[in-house]
């Protein structure tokens, strides 16, 4: 495991390429950024929304798909407030919410648009919470299917061509999908739509139909054809700085959760459902980084703290059970404490962590794992 010489990330990152002298392209983004004419592309945003707000007062202008969180406030101010649009909000219903998560939702309406919150059928998703546990090792599985299908499916049946997503996570947190549009294709690479290809073993090992997974399912070329449905990020058009993000969106009611920083030490981002926590786990299990060392090298290349600042809140935040929720989530899942040890064990990648003699990861009194190398040697 290599790591970046400027910020935490480590090539086992998906997507992520390293130039020759070790830095990471996520460590190009601000650069990139710096040399970007953002009123020009914000006069281009203008132009895009001018041709998709519709001339026809039955219709809304655009879909805003929303979590609830700081991006989704940052959106719907953005359009709204700056830009004058009328959108349809798009909220898929996780299972999991939190009370915070319920009042971000409710505060987002009070900007005062129209939103659909969209409940996806709970035993259908708990059946694949459970299979994206076991198979993939991703209990928040549904969930990020759904987040994408659901607004395209919505936007096919009001007929409003335009989707506005939020930042491009290619673009903030590095990768090769940088690009302007948000379709289809940007979803096949580096979305979530190898779903189709694994749907019959889903359906066939939990013995649902396939009706009952409507909610992710794609529309058809032909629907979004008809409809002209395209997408875009709205951080390709509008800088996202995250202080300042931050900044305009308490002004207009979010809320931050304090209890928030399990796995990280940040206390804006994922707040507003119960296990994604333990997605950030699997996240570090898998790959040997969490979402401490994204908001460390966030901050690291900000040039709010320094790479050692940031390497120590990392080992003090990252790679631990989350215990909140743990005994919500086991008795949800119906697995006991050691069948869980042996998912983890399952989608670990063991190559980062120590074992014993036998191949088996160690494991200290709470059942926590322990990485080899935080850093370069
Ligand atoms: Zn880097």
């Amino acid at each position: 495991m290599k790591y970046c010489k400027k910020c935490l990330y480590p090539d086992t990152k998906p997507l992520l390429i390293f130039d020759d002298e070790g830095i990471c392209d996520a460590c190009k983004a601000p650069e990139k950024k710096e040399k970007i004419d953002w009123d020009s592309r914000r006069k281009d945003l203008a132009t895009i929304l001018e041709k998709y707000r519709s001339k026809d007062d039955t219709k809304y202008d655009c879909i805003i798909p929303v979590s609830g969180g700081k991006d989704s406030h940052f959106q719907v101010h953005t359009i709204v407030n700056e830009f004058g649009l009328k959108p349809l909000l798009v909220n898929f219903h996780p299972r999991d919410l939190i009370p915070l998560g319920r009042k971000n939702i409710e505060n987002i309406k009070n900007i005062g648009v129209d939103c659909i919150e969209f409940t996806p059928n709970p035993h259908i998703y708990k059946k694949m919470e459970k299979f994206g546990l076991i198979e993939l090792g991703d209990v928040n599985w549904p969930e990020h299917v759904g987040i994408f299908t659901v607004p395209f499916q919505i936007a096919v049946s009001y007929e409003v061509p335009l989707i506005i997503w939020g930042e491009n996570p290619q673009m903030e947190y590095g990768g090769p999908g940088g690009g302007m549009v948000m379709d289809k294709e940007w979803l096949e690479k580096y979305g979530v739509f190898w779903f189709d290809k694994i749907k019959p073993t889903i359906m066939t090992e939990n013995g649902i139909n396939i009706k009952d997974l409507k909610a992710y399912n794609y529309p058809s070329d032909e629907e979004l054809k008809r409809v002209g449905v395209t997408g875009i990020f709205l951080g390709q058009y509008i800088k996202y700085d995250i202080d300042k993000i931050l900044e305009t969106v308490e002004k207009i009611g979010f809320s931050r959760n304090p209890e928030a920083k399990e796995g990280t030490y940040t206390d804006w981002e994922n707040l507003d459902t119960k296990f994604t926590g333990m997605h950030d786990y699997f996240k570090w299990i898998k790959y040997g980084y969490g979402r401490a060392t994204d908001h460390a090298s966030l901050d690291i290349r900000a040039g709010k703290i320094t790479r050692e600042e940031g390497l120590k809140l990392v080992k003090e935040f990252e790679g631990k059970i989350p215990e909140k929720y743990m005994q919500d989530f086991l008795d949800d899942m119906e697995i006991t404490r050691e069948e869980f040890y042996k998912i983890v064990d399952k989608f670990a990648n063991k190559e980062l962590f120590k074992t014993d003699e036998k191949g088996n990861m160690i494991r200290d009194k709470n059942g926590n794992i322990e990485k080899l190398a935080y850093d370069n040697n």
